[in-house]
């Protein structure tokens, strides 16, 4: 099969599931055509690479030369990217082919997909049932066979919450690992890219290509490439699972403990064992986080001013009336409560009470991990405490749907790789991921356990 059929099949799809779905903000079938000709070209002259013609979905929060690209706002509607993100950058040199922009939340703030200008996204396993967020659009495409692999971005779980919520894998590397140049920004100091697919081994292909070091990145690693897919078939052999207790106390529904409880006993059944372990700080990350993240996100947002680029309001009276109305109009309410809370905490008189303290309580959750790690190879538990809610269930309840990323938002804070896997059907049978957490640089070690796993 040719790359343009390959294509061709995948648009199909999206053509017929996507209206209801929702997955993507952008097709453009001419342009990933004219992509899959080129990924044909390659292989007639014998340049292969394993992605060399597949259709790879981008979250729209990549910058795509040519692409419309609006990170979920109304603030981008009118942004066609001049120049490609890093990660694009390198799906293009190995022939891979944009299939489409994904939907998400806006400027990846949200758990539900439901911030995004473009209207919800539905879990394709129940459309009733929020698909997760905020690479809702991504993980939705995936698990619809709308796309057999997705970009995703990942800031306190938005990987690997919609991945576990729509029953598909999504990996959330150490932070550095993969260049944020073309990304664009949300909380910089938490914000890492990573792959969306069906397995393990599509996941290892995805990282050779997403990881490296990038001089346009200043938190970018240099390091030597690895290929994450070499430990995929090795066994288990004498691997230690860590069991948080603090994850395993309340909180969790019932039916996600026993697909989970599930999930490790067939781990043993492979030849790992369990220790139980203590992160002492657990309850402290979601309050961390919402100080931080949104700290980060006021400073990075400050650069929408309908001055450079994306949307201008067109009724002003002068430069500050400009401000004020292009940022009124253009922003959504959860990308404006962000910004309030974020400059709350950096004003002179409160940064030492929230931002201070927030970053030294930072370093005690990673300093939780670093403890945890002398006694397991890997940390594991569930990776949301529910299945996917209802739309419209959690959306006028901040608090609530903050809390969808309890499991999640320390391996961030930390910058430790995570990921999820699926793990069974819980409540209304709706899906399960079950969260893996590795020490710096285990992706390889993860990837193989999920590929045993599966
Ligand atoms: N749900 C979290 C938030 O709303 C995390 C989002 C993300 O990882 N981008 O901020």
């Amino acid at each position: 099969i040719s790359s343009v059929e390959l294509t061709e099949v995948f648009l199909k799809h999206i053509r017929s599931l996507n209206p209801e779905l929702n997955a993507f903000i952008t097709i453009n079938e001419e342009m990933s055509l004219a992509q899959a000709q080129v990924a044909d070209k390659m292989i007639a002259s014998g340049q292969t690479h394993p992605l060399t013609g597949i259709p790879v979905a981008q979250k729209d929060i990549f910058c795509a030369k040519g692409w419309l690209t609006t990170c979920g706002s109304k603030m981008l509607s009118n942004f066609i990217s001049p120049y490609d993100a890093t990660i694009i950058e390198r799906f293009n040199q190995v022939g891979a082919v944009n299939i489409g922009k994904t939907n998400m939340d806006e400027f990846a703030m949200g758990s539900s997909n439901e911030t995004s200008y473009y209207g919800p996204v539905k879990n394709p396993w129940d459309t009733l049932a929020v698909p997760g967020g905020s690479s809702g659009g991504s993980a939705c495409a995936v698990a619809a066979r709308m796309a057999p692999a997705a970009t995703a971005t990942d800031t306190g779980g938005s990987i690997r919450q919609p991945a576990a919520l729509c029953g598909i894998s999504g990996i959330k590397p150490t932070y550095g690992l993969v260049s944020r140049y073309g990304m664009i920004a949300f909380a910089s100091s938490l914000d890492q890219g990573g792959p969306m697919a069906k397995s393990a081994e599509d996941l290892a292909l995805l990282l050779n290509v997403m990881t490296g070091f990038d001089a346009r990145d200043s938190t970018s690693l240099q390091r030597e490439p690895e290929d994450y897919a070499r430990d995929l078939d090795k066994p288990l052999g004498q691997l230690r699972i860590g069991l948080p207790k603090e994850y395993f106390a309340k909180g969790m529904s019932a039916s996600v403990a026993s697909a989970v409880e599930a999930a490790i006993a067939e781990l043993r059944k492979l030849g790992a064992t369990t220790v139980e372990i203590s992160l002492p700080n657990t309850q402290l990350s979601i309050p961390v986080y919402y100080v931080l993240a949104p700290a980060e996100a006021s400073s990075n947002l400050s650069r929408f001013d309908g001055v450079r680029y994306g949307y201008r309001a067109s009724d002003y009276t002068d430069l500050e009336d400009m401000y004020k109305k292009t940022r009124a109009q253009g922003f959504g309410a959860e990308v404006k409560r962000r910004i309030l809370i974020g400059t709350y905490v950096l004003s002179h008189g409160y940064y030492d009470a929230y931002y201070l303290q927030a970053q030294k309580l930072r370093r005690l959750i990673a300093s939780d991990f670093t403890e945890a790690f002398k006694q397991c190879d890997v940390i594991m538990g569930p990776t949301s405490p529910a299945v996917a809610f209802n739309l419209g269930e959690k959306s006028g309840d901040p608090l609530q749907m903050y809390l969808s990323d309890i499991y999640t938002s320390a391996a961030n804070l930390a910058g430790l790789p995570a990921m999820s896997i699926p793990a069974g059907f819980g409540d209304k049978n709706r899906p399960v991921g079950l969260h893996i957490v590795g020490n710096y640089f285990r992706e390889a070690q993860m990837l193989n356990i999920a590929h045993q796993y599966q």
